[in-house]
């Protein structure tokens, strides 16, 4: 059986409004314009997945309404099974208000609506009716509880588990822990760092994914922007470079990275030439707009 990938996270709708200037409380501006895409890191990193040819299976919920077409749109496309998405009556799909000021600065409001009814029963059944090479993507933003249940019911499984703890979350230590890799970006990690008791021998990406695998951590990996990403496991220390690229919306570019650093361990890469191809993929995603909109196919060339 071939190998899938799982990933068990949210999913909404992001709706930008384009202004000149950020208004201020009580004030209303006119926008220079607006869109809705999906979004969500849960369906971003299946999105990201899948493109770079993953078989993905999303487990999330949405709401019974016409945004849950926004939000799930790209992943039909992409061919991603969507029969584990719960259709929930009581609350509507997730959304993401986002600001974006003429000078890039954002102002993001989420209100999570459906995802906060994905329960540890939804995500147990999902793990178990997955195969013994299938890997369990998640990621922050699910109820910590169903994150904290999943993970262990993938590790009772033997499951390998890619945790991506953003937007930070102080799970408990034994989840944690048993992520293989744990992927996290400097501030993430530096959380983890704290959350844990550990110490690090510096503040950089590579001093605290070293502290975070003498926890026991079987390996992590740190986002590191421009400078590409920190691999450490039992094997040793390596930083992967990335390529320099013009940025022009790094909306997103963590989760198109950690998809494509799933897809490429359900493909059988080591874990190495896995995040080499993450960074790549990063790397493309800043040079387009948006968040999903900006995930390169099998067919775009990467930098
Ligand atoms: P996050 O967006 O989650 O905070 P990072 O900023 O570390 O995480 O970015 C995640 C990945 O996206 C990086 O490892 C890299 O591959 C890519 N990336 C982000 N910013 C840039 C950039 N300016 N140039 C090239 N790649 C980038």
């Amino acid at each position: 059986m071939t190998a899938r990938l799982l990933v068990i996270g949210s999913a909404n709708v992001d709706l930008f409004a384009h202004v000149a200037r950020h208004p201020t409380p009580g004030e209303t501006i006119l926008g220079q314009g607006g869109e809705r895409a999906g979004g969500g890191k849960g369906a971003n990193q299946a999105l990201a997945a899948a493109l770079q040819g993953a078989p993905v299976t999303f487990v999330g919920a949405v709401g019974q309404d016409g945004d849950a077409d926004v939000a799930l749109g790209a992943l039909r496309t992409a061919g991603v099974d969507l029969s584990r998405v719960a259709a929930v009556a009581d609350a509507p799909t997730g959304l993401a208000i986002i600001t974006v000021s003429a000078d890039g600065e954002n102002t993001i409001v989420v209100i999570s609506g459906a995802n906060a009814t994905v329960t540890p029963e939804q995500a147990e059944a999902a793990v178990a009716a997955s195969g013994p090479d299938d890997v369990v993507l998640l990621q922050g933003e699910l109820p910590r509880t169903t994150t904290e249940a999943a993970v262990r019911a993938a590790v009772a499984a033997g499951r390998r588990v890619v945790l991506n703890v953003a937007p930070w979350n102080a799970l408990d230590r034994d989840v944690l822990t048993s992520a293989d890799p744990l992927v996290l970006n400097e501030h993430e990690a530096a959380q983890a760092v704290e959350e844990l008791g550990l110490e690090a021998s510096g503040d950089g990406g590579t001093a605290l994914a070293e502290a975070l695998v003498t926890a026991g951590t079987p390996s992590v990996v740190v986002t590191l922007g421009a400078e590409g990403a920190a691999v450490v496991d039992a094997s040793g220390t390596d930083t992967v470079p990335s390529r320099r690229v013009t940025a022009v919306d790094t909306t997103g570019a963590g989760d198109a990275f950690t998809g494509a650093l799933a897809a490429r361990l359900i493909a059988g890469d080591p874990l190495r030439a896995a995040v080499e191809h993450a960074v790549r993929v990063g790397a493309y995603a800043v040079q387009h707009h948006g968040a999903q909109p900006s995930y390169p196919g099998l067919e775009q060339e990467l930098p």
